[in-house]
């Protein structure tokens, strides 16, 4: 079933989700369902995976020379998708990006995961590649978002990429975007990085997943922004509980984020990491109860590849 299904049935209920990642190369896919069965009893509607696209590293041969290899460390998106829908009778939306795929590449998974009977895709541009000053779509890509929602839009309208191919199925795909309510790294200002937002729903976008917030005014005023912009579709925001003394740095340098003084000073004051955990869940379940008296469709968490902060939040909650 589509995301906007499940939030239109809710009846303005606010629902659970949360997002995982692919486990690294090699691991065993326990570990992942190990994750996802402790939050399964605050049932959620659907489950993102994240997609995790290749990167270049060198390697140092005897000679001195040094390799260009491509290696991806968490494959298999599409597959871990149709393992969770199997194993847990629960929709999966799969993270699709514009980085590392050509636009026949972006055909076939589309395909793919249409065989799959998965009818939700986030479509995302994706970051740059960490040996890349800055986003370098495929030669045959796209290079925003905007793009890639249009593609899978046109396959919707049974429209492929060979126009002469006759007797084609249109697919029915529930097509997320991500949102900013901080604003995206790239965008020179909110007004910008709000026009593209406002094409991507344009061109098909049914509803808008927010980049992690720790501060609900953020997320107030982007909302605000939206409408006024008269997009209209739902608008879920993301959310993720502090884990550890080091995410004060790390998660402004990677997502590009405020985080608000009282939390800031909250966790410096902590003696070990354990009651970082427990301020974090604390933040959190306050952040979720005003977003949800506020009336917002869904709580979607960001779980980094761990879920029991998580489970405690949701536990208060839902
Ligand atoms: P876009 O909407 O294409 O925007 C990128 C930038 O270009 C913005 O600054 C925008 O303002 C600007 N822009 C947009 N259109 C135009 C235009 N036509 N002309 C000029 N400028 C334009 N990354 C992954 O690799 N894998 C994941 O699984 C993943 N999951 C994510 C989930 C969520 C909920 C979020 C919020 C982000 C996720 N990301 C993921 C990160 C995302 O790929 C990056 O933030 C990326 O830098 C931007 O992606 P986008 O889809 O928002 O890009």
């Amino acid at each position: 079933m589509k995301v906007t299904e499940h939030l239109s049935r809710a009846d303005g209920k606010t629902l659970f989700s949360f997002e995982v990642l692919p486990p690294r190369k090699g691991e065993n896919i326990q570990n992942l369902f190990g994750n996802i069965e402790p939050l399964m009893e605050f049932k959620p509607p659907f489950i993102d995976v994240t997609y995790h696209r290749e990167e270049y590293v060198y390697r140092k041969h005897p000679n001195g020379f040094l390799e260009k290899k491509t290696v991806r460390k968490r494959p298999g998106t599409v597959g871990i998708c149709a393992a969770i829908k199997n194993r847990f009778d629960v929709d999966t939306v799969p993270h699709l990006t514009c980085g590392g795929f050509s636009k026949e590449e972006t055909e076939n998974a589309l395909i793919d995961l249409h065989f799959l009977g998965i009818d939700n895709v986030l479509a995302l541009r994706g970051d740059p590649i960490k040996t890349e000053p800055h986003f370098v779509p495929e030669p045959d890509g796209h290079a925003y978002a905007s793009d890639l929602i249009e593609q899978i839009t046109c396959m919707n309208h049974g429209r492929y990429l060979d126009e002469e191919q006759e007797d084609t199925f249109p697919t029915n795909f529930c097509i997320g975007t991500a949102g900013y309510p901080e604003k995206h790294f790239e965008a020179p200002n909110h007004g910008a990085d709000l026009r593209y937002l406002k094409q991507k729903i344009d061109r098909g976008a049914d509803y808008i997943v927010t980049q992690m917030f720790f501060d609900n005014e953020q997320f107030f005023n982007f909302e605000k922004r939206c409408r006024a912009a008269g997009i209209t579709v739902p608008i879920i925001p993301g959310l993720k509980p502090f884990t550890a003394k080091s995410q004060l740095t790390m998660l402004p340098r990677t997502f590009y984020l405020n985080i608000p003084d009282e939390l800031v000073d909250s966790i410096q004051a902590c003696p070990d990491n354990t009651a970082v955990r427990q301020v974090g869940i604390e933040w959190c379940i306050n952040q979720s109860r005003e977003l949800m008296a506020h009336g917002v469709p869904c709580l979607h968490y960001y779980s980094m590849g761990k879920s029991e902060s998580i489970r405690r939040v949701a536990a208060a909650l839902f």
